[in-house]
């Protein structure tokens, strides 16, 4: 069981489209333009890159906020291509997602009991006393207390509200979670104690991870794949160990070049990458990320590269080719 596929993304896309003014033509914006990968139960899938790379419209698209423009999704072995309203109903509790801001996502006029009883009341008919029940069991699983029950969000630190909003996206019993900057909001000694909680609740539960953030240090932490995003586009797939030991993407040795070291004898050559993200709505000829590219070469401009097998990992880049 350990090993079925529950979330399946076949070349999704997700593009919007801007209506022209006097001024500026129609365009159309690629926030996701390609992304394909799979997910099994107790793995974790870190989608990593820049703000406005797509992370986080494939995470409006994954759990259902938005429909994607082409492409196919399949969550928990069915379909959403074909889905009607009751399949998506259907769906829609397999796929929770947890925010970077807890404070943001809870009432803060709502007791945590109640707020973990919510989605039961709205999904299931179970009776108030089995509501409550559940609710506690879950206080219990992520290391909150009876009493917390009848507090208010404000009433909690910046660690246990993030606990609690795992405990409400796990009241329906999910598949998936997708985790966006779980914890980037949040002390670095508060921080390993929720990604170990999360670990410990992927194990029991059986939960796949769709894991979203910039931050590569804790995605070393916790990630069995990771996919760095660029433009919309994927640029490398790869296991985690195979993608922090040889980075194969030009713009990915950016990245990790940028990660401290935790060992101060050790000194990391940082890339440093010209200029900002190019704007989605105007995105460079050829490769996309060749304005910027420390290493770009005459092909790059006039030619978009495919992604494609290099050595362990999946990397868009002509560098493959020459290598070959
Ligand atoms: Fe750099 Fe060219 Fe590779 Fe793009 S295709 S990452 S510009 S070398």
């Amino acid at each position: 069981m350990s090993d079925e596929v529950v979330l399946r993304a076949s070349d999704l896309k997700k593009h919007y489209t801007l209506p022209g003014s006097l001024y500026a033509k129609p365009a159309t914006v690629k926030a996701l333009d390609g992304v394909s990968f799979e997910l099994s139960r107790k793995q974790t899938l870190a989608v990593v890159g820049e703000s406005g790379c797509g992370k986080s419209t494939l995470a409006r698209v994954v759990t259902m906020i938005e429909d994607p423009t082409a492409g196919s999704l399949q969550i928990s072995g069915e379909d959403l291509a074909d889905g009607n309203k009751n399949v998506r109903r259907k769906l829609r509790p397999k796929v929770q997602m947890v925010f970077q801001n807890p404070y943001g996502s809870l009432n803060p006029r709502q007791k945590i009991g109640s707020a973990l009883e919510e989605p039961l009341m709205m999904n299931t008919p179970l009776a108030k006393a089995e509501r409550g029940d559940k609710a506690r069991a879950m206080m219990q699983a992520v290391g909150l207390r009876p009493e917390h029950y009848d507090r208010y969000p404000h009433m909690f630190s910046g660690g246990q509200r993030q606990r609690i909003a795992i405990a409400r996206a796990l009241m329906l019993d999910p598949d998936i979670l997708v985790l966006d900057e779980p914890v980037s909001a949040l002390d670095v000694s508060i921080q390993a104690q929720v990604l170990n909680l999360l670990g410990e609740l992927q194990d029991k539960l059986q939960l796949a991870y769709l894991f979203i953030s910039h931050d590569l240090s804790v995605v070393k932490h916790i990630a069995d794949e990771v996919m760095v995003m660029y433009l919309g586009k994927p640029v490398e797939q790869a296991a985690r160990q195979v993608l922090f030991d040889d980075p194969r993407h030009p713009y990915t040795q950016a990245l990790l070049s940028a990660t401290p070291v935790p060992d101060p004898g050790r000194h990391k050559e940082r890339v440093l990458l010209k200029g900002e993200l190019p704007s989605p709505i105007d995105p460079p000829t050829g490769c996309a990320f060749h304005p910027r590219c420390p290493v770009v070469f005459d092909r790059c401009a006039a030619e978009t590269p495919l992604l494609q097998p290099a050595r362990a990992a999946q990397v868009s880049c002509h560098l493959m080719d020459e290598a070959e």
